[in-house]
């Protein structure tokens, strides 16, 4: 028996099988959920694809989450395939790599940082607000952020979006907790991945986890995420919104 049995659930933005949400929706399967995953434009295709790498080939849907009229459109092709979601993962964070990343912090134009706030913060709004018609008590929104209570080499605007996404976390875990909605974010630390990789100067701050972590710190295994998620997508906190799950070796836990 799995924690997740019988849940059904939605994980947003899966592109390849190193993806964050990729874990997320193996490890879904594993403990026994029903799970559809989700992805936009030109990478739809390698979603496709990658999907049926997982243990059960799920349905793949179109969603930008900066499109209305993707959003608008979701509920009914949930229903599709099944009669109502038990949880959702927003998986999904862009930053323009050339201008806002990698030192750019204070040359970086407005229009890509609105761009990157829009998708990698906004969004976990968006989302929940178009899956409110298919949530009930009970049901968990499950989001990922990169610790943005502090400064990090090369990170810059993609840090400011992620502490509008942990504030957004907090206002959507408000509003919604009166209808038994719990919103919690998972803080992970660097991964492999291809959204990781696009940042120029990632290497620096994998490179310190390591050595600081308690636990030590493997940026090529996303499980330990994938099942912290599983974790807040299931029964297990039934008392817990607006938080952040560490899982991160302990690193956030450490002066130096
Ligand atoms: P990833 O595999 O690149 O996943 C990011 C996903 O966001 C991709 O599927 C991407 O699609 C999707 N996306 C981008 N713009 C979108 C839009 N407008 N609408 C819908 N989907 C969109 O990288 P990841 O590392 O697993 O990232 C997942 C989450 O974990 C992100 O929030 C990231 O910030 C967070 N996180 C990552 C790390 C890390 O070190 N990797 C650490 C902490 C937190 P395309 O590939 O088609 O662009």
């Amino acid at each position: 028996m799995g924690i997740l049995d019988g849940k059904r659930i939605l994980v947003a933005g899966v592109t390849m099988d190193t993806s964050i949400g990729f874990a997320a929706a193996k490890v879904a399967q594993e403990q026994g959920a029903t799970v559809l995953i989700s992805n936009f434009g030109r990478a739809l295709n390698i979603t496709k694809r990658i999907a049926k790498r997982l243990p059960v080939t799920p349905p793949v849907l179109e969603l930008d989450v900066t499109d209305a009229d993707h959003l608008a459109a979701l509920p009914d092709a949930v229903r599709e395939h099944v009669d109502g979601l038990d949880g959702v993962v927003h998986s999904i964070a862009f930053g323009n790599p050339e201008t806002l990343l990698g030192g750019k912090f204070l040359t970086g134009p407005w229009d890509d940082v609105a761009q990157a706030v829009h998708i990698s913060a906004y969004s976990l709004k968006s989302l929940a607000i178009a899956c409110r018609p298919l949530l009930s008590a009970g049901s968990s929104l499950v989001g990922l952020t990169f610790d943005a209570t502090v400064a990090w080499p090369a990170y810059d605007w993609m840090g400011v979006a992620k502490a509008g996404l942990e504030s957004t976390a907090r206002y959507l875990a408000r509003d919604l907790g009166p209808e038994g909605i719990r919103v919690n974010l998972v803080s992970a630390g660097p991964l492999k991945t291809l959204a990781a990789k696009a940042i120029p100067g990632f290497e620096e701050l994998d490179s310190m986890w390591a050595g600081r972590a308690p636990l030590g710190w493997d940026n090529t295994d996303q499980i330990p995420t994938a099942k912290a998620i599983c974790a807040l997508l299931s029964d297990f906190f039934p008392a817990t919104t607006g938080e952040i799950v560490h899982v991160d070796g302990g690193y956030h836990a450490m002066g130096a």
